[in-house]
């Protein structure tokens, strides 16, 4: 595992619809270490399992609606008969990264035990990530975060995650700008071998795989909470922006479970959209970047869309790299014309917009409808599945984080604040601590060498 990561298996793992059936009854840490150790095969098997038994517990992803079980780690919540909320962020941050970042914590740990080595981790949040990973990290032995994000441009809950954590291998770097930017002196650095040799750095981005192959567990568990039988179709709407969730979806399709369409919910910041409808992907500027109500989504260069376009052009590595260097030359490609582009339905793709107006009208919709409060990601994700419902196929939409880290729009949109867990009041008023700094790959190379003392 270098870098801690993975390197992602050549071909995706094929499994026939019995194969499948079989993992019907399992429950959510046996579904885990089923799906996992078909990519993870670099770890005794009996301690992946327990390595994943005391991940996937019902204390850590403890924050489930009232009337859901717990010990389903992911609860799915009808709304009504065929529409699904996928209940991702019950663990420690409220929002799913904390279902493959908590497995990460802990295969860090388990990695650099054995090793006796130690792990600078350097990433870029737009808000979740960050304090997903950090929440996963704080306190653990040999390794150290250095977490660059966007000052100013999270939610105050967010914010407060990440910023209030007092652990001393906790490192928060608030930088003047947007998450592109932050995202790319991320990637500087990773591209510069001798800085990070001589510094141990690895990355925690979504650039990392074992993060993508945790995330397709939770699409086989709710495919057998939603379906009866073999071979029934299911449809996921997913709230997205790097890709890193949707791409876990497609992989799970490509091995082979029966999912119909996965829809790509993005918000004002539509680039995935403006794809999967004309072939056009044209990463924006950081000028370009809006700031929005889902500020987690804020995102105009999805790190994990290289693996789907590498599919989509039938794995040709030379024709990746050449609309990747279109990419990074900020260009971006057209595939509009190609015979390509139109495999993308074969891919059960389709893709649209949700923009501030329709979040807040869904986000009442569904309260007054079902009594039912969901954060603003998750309302993206429901304005674009639904337009994509069919009938007499179940659709499931991941919910993505909790409404309370998004208080001030729930009170625009409701005219309320939701009630919190007791763990979370006055989370904002608790003593923070970040070093805000220029977007400038220099400076944060010279923090990073000052602070990384020896353990
Ligand atoms: C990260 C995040 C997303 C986007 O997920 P990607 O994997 O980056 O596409 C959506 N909603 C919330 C709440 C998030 O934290």
């Amino acid at each position: 595992m270098p870098d801690g990561g993975l390197a992602m298996p050549e071909r995706y793992p094929q499994l026939a619809v019995e194969q499948i059936e079989r993992w019907r009854g399992l429950d959510y840490r046996e579904l885990a270490f089923a799906v996992l150790s078909l990519f993870i095969d670099d770890m005794p098997g009996p301690e992946l399992a327990a390595l994943i038994d005391r991940t996937y517990t019902p204390e850590v992803f403890r924050h489930v609606r009232a009337g859901d079980d717990r010990r389903a780690i992911t609860p799915l919540h009808a709304l009504e008969p065929g529409l699904h909320l996928l209940c991702l962020s019950g663990g420690p941050t409220l929002a799913f990264k904390d279902m493959a970042m908590q497995l990460l914590g802990n295969l860090f740990e388990y990695v650099l035990a054995a090793r006796g080595a130690s792990l600078n981790i350097l990433g870029a949040t737009s808000g979740d990530t960050g304090s997903s990973a950090e929440w996963a990290l704080a306190g653990k032995r040999g390794i150290r975060v250095f977490m660059l994000s966007p000052l100013g441009k999270m939610s105050r809950f967010q914010a407060a995650q990440m910023y209030s954590l007092a652990d001393a291998n906790i490192h928060n770097l608030a930088v003047r700008g947007v998450f592109d930017q932050c995202q790319d002196i991320v990637k500087a650095i990773s591209a510069d071998p001798d800085f990070k040799a001589q510094h141990h750095i690895g990355a925690v981005n979504s650039i990392n795989w074992a993060r993508v192959a945790a995330q397709v567990v939770y699409y086989f568990k709710a495919y057998f909470a939603a379906t009866r039988g073999a071979g029934e179709e299911v449809s996921f709407s997913v709230p997205s922006g790097n890709f890193g969730n949707v791409c876990a979806g497609h992989i799970a399709r490509m091995m082979g479970l029966p999912i119909r369409r996965l829809i790509v919910a993005t918000n004002e910041n539509d680039v995935l959209s403006e794809f999967f409808s004309s072939g056009t992907y044209r990463p924006r500027a950081a000028a370009e970047t809006r700031q929005t109500s889902s500020p987690s989504m804020d995102i105009s260069k999805a790190s994990n869309f290289e693996r789907f376009v590498f599919d989509l052009v039938g794995q040709d590595p030379v024709r990746v790299r050449a609309l990747w260097a279109e990419v990074e030359s900020g260009r971006g490609f057209d595939l509009g014309a190609s015979g390509e582009f139109s495999r993308v339905r074969d891919f059960g793709f389709v893709a649209g917009t949700s923009r501030h107006a329709d979040r807040l009208k869904m986000m009442r919709d569904i309260w007054e409808r079902y009594q039912v409060l969901i954060d603003t990601h998750t309302a993206d994700g429901l304005v674009v599945g639904l337009a994509y419902r069919e009938p007499g196929v179940p659709l499931i939409c991941l919910e993505t984080a909790q409404a309370i880290k998004f208080e001030d729009t729930v009170r625009e949109a409701l005219g309320f604040v939701p009630a919190r867990p007791a763990e979370f009041s006055g989370l904002e008023d608790s003593p923070q601590r970040y070093e805000v700094i220029d977007a400038d790959v220099g400076a944060v190379k010279a923090y990073i060498a000052q602070h990384d003392q020896p353990w």
